[in-house]
């Protein structure tokens, strides 16, 4: 009955799936994100979980797409998992103890830009925590600071950022009590100085699920959340995808610069800097769709011409290095806008 009541629920909700493939789709994909980017919407959080464990995963409709039960009647739609498995990300460098799992793995290697899908239709975000921000991602009285702390109370929840699986939960060092999530979309997110984890190795956590609560454990000067973002154990301004203002996804798609990766490329610079590019590229790209031209006919004169398409002969010789006297040709091709 259970299973009837919830697929008829999932087909009143129509969602499409982005298929994510490797890297061979890499270019086609920076193609879309250029195109698309005009489209690229802020995400907020998704409804909060607290510390639950699954009891059952349902079907749906969709082969793409299962329906996890947690042990506090609350329900969530995953990704299924032979397609949370249909990558390679939680199999390559999967190291359960080990802070950086990706060591040895040269950044040189990377290409330039690498498109990172954040979220897909299922819209899977949530903040890891909301609060003062005490410093931010770079360089910080001569050490690399690679990541955000946020201030907090010992003791309040601390929320896993995107649907992924738990990589590591330990005592880490300098990190204190550190737990580390691998995402479908290959990055990850570490929680560090909390003063409880509430998950393990090897399970799979929702966007919105407590995976601990905040403190000040390991090389901690006070109550606060030290949160970072990586790809390929490269660091990045984790402000580059989250407004740790609003709690709000800044988009849904990132195309990570290998750039940006320098401890000194702060989100700002080259945020602002892309907002422009797009902005320039959707005028380009409007401008190219406004472009007219037209094959001279017997009897055309540029007089006629301008009329016709709302223009003026100035224009119209300006556009294609003509004199007003020049003699048009029959099939002469003319721009007229
Ligand atoms: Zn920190």
């Amino acid at each position: 009955m259970l299973r009837v009541i919830i697929s008829t629920i999932f087909l009143l909700v129509s969602t499409t799936l982005f298929a994510q493939d490797a890297d061979s789709l890499a270019t086609e994909q920076i193609d879309t994100l250029k195109t698309e980017s005009a489209v690229n919407h802020r995400v907020a959080p998704v409804r909060t979980l607290g510390v639950v464990s699954v009891i059952d995963t349902l079907p749906t409709p969709s082969e793409q797409i299962s329906i996890v039960l947690f042990n506090d009647n609350t329900w969530r739609y995953v990704l299924a998992e032979g397609f949370r498995n249909d990558t390679t990300v939680f199999d390559n460098h999967w190291d359960t103890s080990a802070t950086q799992a990706y060591a040895g793995v040269d950044i040189n290697s990377f290409p330039d830009a690498t498109p990172i899908q954040l979220v897909d239709s299922l819209r899977s975000y949530h903040y890891p925590y909301i609060g003062r921000i005490t410093s931010r991602y770079g360089p910080r009285r001569g050490r690399a600071h690679h990541g955000m702390d946020i201030s907090l109370k010992v003791g309040d929840p601390i929320y896993a950022v995107f649907d992924g699986k738990v990589r590591l939960s330990k005592a880490a060092g300098n990190y204190g009590n550190l737990v580390i999530i691998r995402h479908n979309n290959g990055l990850e997110t570490y929680y560090a100085h909390l003063s409880e984890r509430s998950v393990q190795p090897g399970e799979w956590v929702v966007a919105g699920q407590q995976i601990g609560l905040g403190g000040n454990t390991g090389r901690s000067t006070g109550p606060h959340l030290h949160f970072e973002v990586r790809y390929r154990g490269q660091s990045f301004d984790p402000e580059r995808i989250i407004d740790f203002k609003t709690g709000e996804l800044r988009r849904e798609e990132l195309l990570l610069k290998r750039r940006h990766f320098s401890i000194y490329a702060k989100f700002e610079q080259d945020f602002d800097e892309e907002v422009e590019i797009e902005k320039i590229e959707e005028a380009e790209r409007k401008a190219a769709q406004a472009i007219q031209y037209h094959t001279v006919r017997s009897g055309d004169t540029l007089g006629a011409l301008a009329r016709k398409y709302g223009t003026t002969v100035t224009r119209i010789c300006q556009l294609n290095n003509i004199k007003s006297t020049s003699i048009l040709r029959i099939g002469q091709r003319l721009r007229v806008r």
